[in-house]
């Protein structure tokens, strides 16, 4: 998973690019994403920062009751980016913004014990 990927909001007006590894991919089912994201499940890949460029626009944070950043298009609204105090070194992107979001299926599961009883797992155990 070391190449080059791009991204961007829904309206274009936010674009981004990763040069490097991706860490890892995820489909997180916490109560917390349900609710700031709109969805079922929110698919993320996960980066050091230094390897995420924003190429166009800006982000507008949101600061979350757990303490980290949600990022999201000022303009259109889409959710993009997730910094937590815990890893502070590192950003997770929403796999649905990325140009070639088949590249990242989700390997795991988060927060199983909040997930939807219609929502199924990526991961067996
Ligand atoms: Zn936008
Ligand atoms: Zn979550």
């Amino acid at each position: 998973m070391n190449e080059n990927h791009q991204g961007g909001c829904y309206c274009g007006q936010f674009r981004y690019s990763i040069a490097g590894s991706i860490e890892s991919a995820g489909l997180c089912h916490c109560e917390n994403c349900r609710k700031a994201i709109g969805a079922q499940a929110v698919a993320w890949v996960l980066m050091k920062k230094d390897v995420f460029e924003v190429t166009k626009g800006i982000l507008n944070r949101y600061k979350t009751e757990t303490g980290a950043w949600r990022g999201f298009c000022p303009q259109c609204g889409t959710s993009v980016s997730y910094e937590s105090p815990k890893r502070p070194d590192e950003i997770d992107i929403t796999t649905g913004t990325l140009d070639n979001p088949n590249a990242f299926p989700p390997k795991w599961d988060a927060f199983d014990d909040e997930k939807l009883t219609w929502v199924s797992k990526v991961s067996e155990e």
